[in-house]
């Protein structure tokens, strides 16, 4: 069965206004205690995920471009020897924020192993950059990706963010355009969310955040769309567009029914049991996952100190859950003889209520292979989805 390993580094220069991730921004990262700890919950862990084909590595924070790349090589190295793969290229993705990226560190990381670089854009525009918090700029962004070719990386996302307070039709046209020229292969396009409790949340609150309208906002999901296939993207998850060939391993995991290791800080994890599956995350501070991590013997046997939440799943949960994740993907949708295969009956059937509703409401279209968002659908995948689980 495919799977992969995410890895969360937890450290940053500063915090973004809208992140609301498990982040701490520290002067000083202790590069060698963090992977002294990860590598002791990979030995750990490991044993529940035999069997498994290991397809993709994913280095995901925070921003794992700030550890040492020998930190790097060596967890990679790690997970490589601690899982069989089928041979094929494993897909080993770091993400980077595009400021800190000089050739020489670029290179260290082609050396440990890293073949695909997600580059936190999020925009070309100086305007929409500073309200994000993000010190680089279309310059940076420019050098960053023409280096990270130089250096062998022939396979690069970026992300961007769109409707950021202020921003209008013709901000966003600039940005795409500008993303377009720079050639990547993949890129995550999200529609900003307001955390409760960031800066921005707070901002919100006090009424001095303008966020663009739900009509505007919509307006431009289509744009990006509409653009992103013009310029030969594959728009097959609703924030993801990819060149052919070129579609996002490790993510396609979750959207697919795969399963997934987390180590590190606040990572989430998710397998297959004979029935059902199950579902954990560790402790979401750094300083609680490292002094838990130095005072326990072994771990990998539930209760796991080192653990925030631990889910049992049933079938029914899970067959749920497919639904739902399998929308996401725009041009795959639900396949009902995959879903037949797994759970043992077509989905249209197991949740027939759910998909009358929705093709009646004109947000799903079904034939006799597969369910699909339509695009009105996919404006609405949230609360689709909801229904599921
Ligand atoms: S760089 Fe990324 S992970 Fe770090 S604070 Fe900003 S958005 Fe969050």
């Amino acid at each position: 069965m495919s799977f992969g390993v995410y890895i969360h580094f937890p450290y940053c220069l500063a915090r973004c206004p809208y992140c609301d991730f498990a982040i701490h921004a520290r002067p000083r990262i202790p590069h060698r205690e963090y992977l002294a700890a990860v590598r002791k919950e990979l030995a750990a862990r490991a044993p529940l995920f035999e069997k498994r084909e290991l397809v993709s590595i994913y280095f995901g924070g925070g921003t794992p471009s700030l550890w040492e790349p020998e930190c790097v090589a060596e967890v990679a190295d790690a997970i490589r020897e601690s899982f069989a793969s089928d041979g094929k290229m494993l897909e080993v993705t770091l993400e980077a924020n595009p400021e800190q990226l000089p050739r020489e560190l670029l290179d260290r990381f082609r050396r440990a192993g890293i073949n695909r670089l997600s580059l936190g854009v999020q925009s070309l525009d100086k305007r929409h950059l500073a309200t994000l918090g993000r010190p680089h700029d279309a310059t940076i962004v420019k050098r960053a990706v023409e280096d990270s070719r130089a250096a062998g990386f022939d396979n690069l996302s970026m992300d961007l963010i769109f409707a950021v307070p202020a921003q209008t039709l013709a901000d966003l046209d600039r940005d795409l355009e500008g993303m377009f020229a720079l050639a990547p292969d993949h890129l995550s396009i999200y529609n900003l969310t307001v955390e409760e409790r960031t800066p921005f949340g707070a901002l919100e609150r006090s009424g001095r955040l303008k966020l663009p309208d739900a009509g505007l906002a919509a307006e431009m999901f289509d744009r990006v769309a509409e653009r992103a296939a013009a310029a030969g993207f594959e728009h097959y998850e609703i924030s993801s567009y990819a060149r052919p060939g070129r579609r996002a391993v490790h993510n396609s995991l979750y959207w697919t029914g795969g399963e997934w290791l987390g180590l590190g800080c606040s990572a989430h994890s998710f397998r297959r049991l004979p029935a059902g599956g199950e579902r954990f995350s560790t402790v979401r501070s750094v300083d609680d996952y490292l002094n838990r991590m130095g005072s326990i013997g072994s771990i990998g046997h539930f209760p796991d100190p080192l653990l925030a939440h631990h889910e049992p799943l049933s079938d029914e949960t899970l067959a749920g859950e497919a639904c739902w994740l399998a929308l996401r993907m725009l041009t795959d949708g639900v396949d009902r003889a995959r879903f037949a295969a797994r759970f043992g009956d077509d989905p249209l059937a197991r949740f027939s209520s759910h998909f009358r509703r929705l093709v009646d409401e004109g947000l799903v279209a079904v034939d006799d292979r597969r369910a699909l968002l339509t695009p009105r659908g996919a404006l609405f995948a949230d609360e689709v989805g909801a229904r599921f689980v």
